[in-house]
Formats: C-alpha cells, sequence, structure tokens
C-alpha cells in the first residue's frame, strides 16, 4: 500500500496545499467533492485528510503516518474512517450503503476526532441514493466529513454538486507518474520514464497499469498501423477485426495506444520529430510517416478517433474495427 501522508501524494500539490491547510486550521468542510481524472491520487488525499484529521501527532495538517491511528486508516481498520465502493454488477454505489452513511454519520467518533466517510466513484450512485444523501448534505454533524471521489463530476446531481465543496484534482505530469511507478511499483529510473510515456502515449491515467502490457499493447497498435499501411488483404484486414472485436476492454486500450502513436507518425510527418513521446520508435514511425502525406495521416487519425468514440460507447465492436481498418488502408492507397 502506498503512504497515505499529504507530503508522500506525488503531484496535485495545489490540492494536497489545499486540504492540508483546512486539516491544520481545523476548518474542513463538511461535504468535500474530489474531482478529477482517474489514478491521479484522489483516493489517497481523502485518505491522508482522514489520517491528518485524526492522528494525535498531526503536524501542520499532515499525519505521522506511523502511530496506530495512522496505520489502521491505512489499513482500513480504523472504525471512524469508512470507504464506500460500489460494489454488484454494473459497479452501482447501493442505497442500502448511502442509507448506513447517513444513519452512522451522526454518530460521534468511536476513538479518533472526526468520522470520515469517502465514497468511491461517487457518481455512480443513482437518483435514490443520491436522494438518500441529501439529507446528510443538508444537515451536516459536525463530527462527520463526507468526502465524494469521482472521476465522473458530471454523472453526480445538481442537488448534491451544490451542497459539496469542490476540491480539483489534475492529471499527472509525465515526470510525477514515473516517479510513482519508481516508488511503488520497483522500476528504476530509466523504465519508469519508458513507462510513464507508453501511458501517456496510450492516454492512459492509471499509473497502476501493468508496464509489461502496455508494450504488448504497443507493439500490437505498431503492428496494426503497419499492416494497413503495406495494404493487408482483405482476409488479413477482417481477421484482424474479428481478433479485435474479442478483445473487449484490451481492444479500446489498443485504439488508444494507437492514436497516441499516430499522433508521433502525424508529428514526423509535419517535420515536427523532436517531440515525440515515443522516442525510441523513431525509426518505426518515421517509416510510417514517409509512406502517406500529412493530410492523409490527419484524416486518418481523425477517423480513429471517431472510431474509439464509437467503441467507448455503444457500438458493435467488429464492424467498428472492421470499418476502420478498411478505411485506413484505403486512405493509404489513396495517397
Ligand atoms: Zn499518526
Amino acid at each position: 500500500v502506498s503512504p497515505v501522508t499529504f507530503k508522500d501524494l506525488l503531484g496535485n500539490r495545489e490540492a494536497a496545499g489545499r486540504l492540508q491547510q483546512m486539516a491544520a486550521l481545523n476548518r474542513v468542510p463538511p461535504s468535500l467533492l474530489f474531482a478529477g481524472p482517474a489514478g491521479v491520487g484522489k483516493l489517497g488525499a481523502a485518505l491522508a485528510l482522514a489520517q491528518a484529521l485524526n492522528c494525535p501527532s498531526s503536524d501542520a495538517g499532515d499525519s505521522c503516518g506511523r502511530c496506530p491511528s495512522c496505520r489502521r486508516i491505512e489499513r482500513g481498520e480504523h472504525p471512524d474512517v469508512r470507504v464506500i465502493t460500489p460494489e454488484g454488477k454494473g459497479g452501482q454505489l447501493r442505497v442500502s450503503s448511502v442509507r448506513a452513511v447517513v444513519a452512522e454519520i451522526a454518530f460521534r467518533p468511536f476513538e479518533g476526532q472526526k468520522r470520515v466517510f469517502i465514497l468511491k466513484d461517487a457518481g455512480r450512485m443513482n437518483l435514490e441514493a443520491a436522494n438518500a444523501l441529501l439529507k446528510s448534505l443538508e444537515e451536516p454533524p459536525p463530527s462527520s466529513v463526507l468526502i465524494l471521489v469521482t472521476a465522473g463530476e458530471a454523472e453526480l446531481p445538481p442537488t448534491v454538486l451544490s451542497r459539496c465543496q469542490r476540491v480539483r484534482f489534475r492529471p499527472l505530469l509525465p515526470e510525477e507518474r514515473a516517479e510513482i511507478l519508481v516508488r511503488d511499483h520497483g522500476l528504476t529510473g530509466p523504465q519508469a520514464i519508458d513507462a510513464a510515456s507508453l501511458l501517456e502515449g496510450a492516454g492512459i491515467v492509471d499509473a497502476e497499469g501493468d508496464v509489461e502490457e502496455l508494450r504488448r499493447l504497443r507493439h500490437d497498435a505498431l503492428r496494426l498501423l503497419e499492416g494497413c499501411a503495406r495494404g493487408w488483404s482483405r482476409s488479413e484486414l477482417l481477421a484482424e477485426a474479428d481478433g479485435r472485436a474479442r478483445e473487449a476492454e484490451r481492444s479500446t486500450r489498443l485504439l488508444r495506444m494507437t492514436l497516441g502513436l499516430m499522433r508521433d507518425v502525424t508529428a514526423c510527418a509535419a517535420g515536427e520529430s523532436g517531440h515525440l513521446r515515443h522516442r525510441d520508435l523513431r525509426a518505426e514511425l518515421g517509416a510510417l510517416a514517409g509512406q502517406a502525406s500529412l493530410d492523409v495521416w490527419i484524416e486518418a487519425y481523425r477517423q480513429s478517433e471517431a472510431a474509439l468514440s464509437a467503441l467507448e460507447h455503444y457500438s458493435n465492436k467488429r464492424l467498428t474495427w472492421e470499418n476502420l481498418l478498411l478505411e485506413l488502408r484505403a486512405l493509404q492507397r489513396l495517397d
């Protein structure tokens, strides 16, 4: 488990600083909303705040991270700190879980200073659950803090949003992500920078992404672009689309990675190869760029973006891949 004191949080110094100050002055709003992309440390910050509010050796709004209170919060064993996560099929926050929070939030702390309730993925709450929560948001008891954590702020009803103080979290910088990979995943410096640029290039925000899988993903994305540029036969192309469609989640990540590579190819085609994300693939990407004009690559990128959006929403995966690969191949041939 990663350490959860404010000083250990990587990135989002502004948000961390604000929270730490609230804790130091003992002026924490009763309801907070931690909003921002996935994988940037929102949950860590919520736990850091819970620790700071309950640590007997808290200093300048940050916890010690070592005392029994801090340790128990970190391990999820503190009776005054609860993390509520979506469960069951479709991953919804259950009305019953929310009702339990509403009932419990009025209690005084059992042994700490403040009770802290953290609703993870708070956007996954239906209207019934949101309505159940409103009562606590309207009349918050002074000894409890409610933290809603979400990457999908828009999914929460305005009645809930308007009653929470918002703390915004930003995407991590590549250096920050690399630092996390070094510290928490045991990678060495150069490996981590490599992995961080892979994540970045793939538009994948989860810093805990499996590095080897990312490498394979990138390998597959490159092969796919090379296949289209070389002019895959129709049967090769259909087999490829079929294989991709069977991969469910992975096929969306693969397309994101492909878009990342295409950004670099487009940069090469535009004669701007100085700022590639995938620097180690310079030769391969340059060769791809040489196969078609800049206009063609821009159009190919546009088509792929549209396909990604289709995959992310509703569409038939096989058909989307088939159409995309046919389009990409046709574009190369027009040139
Ligand atoms: Zn402590």
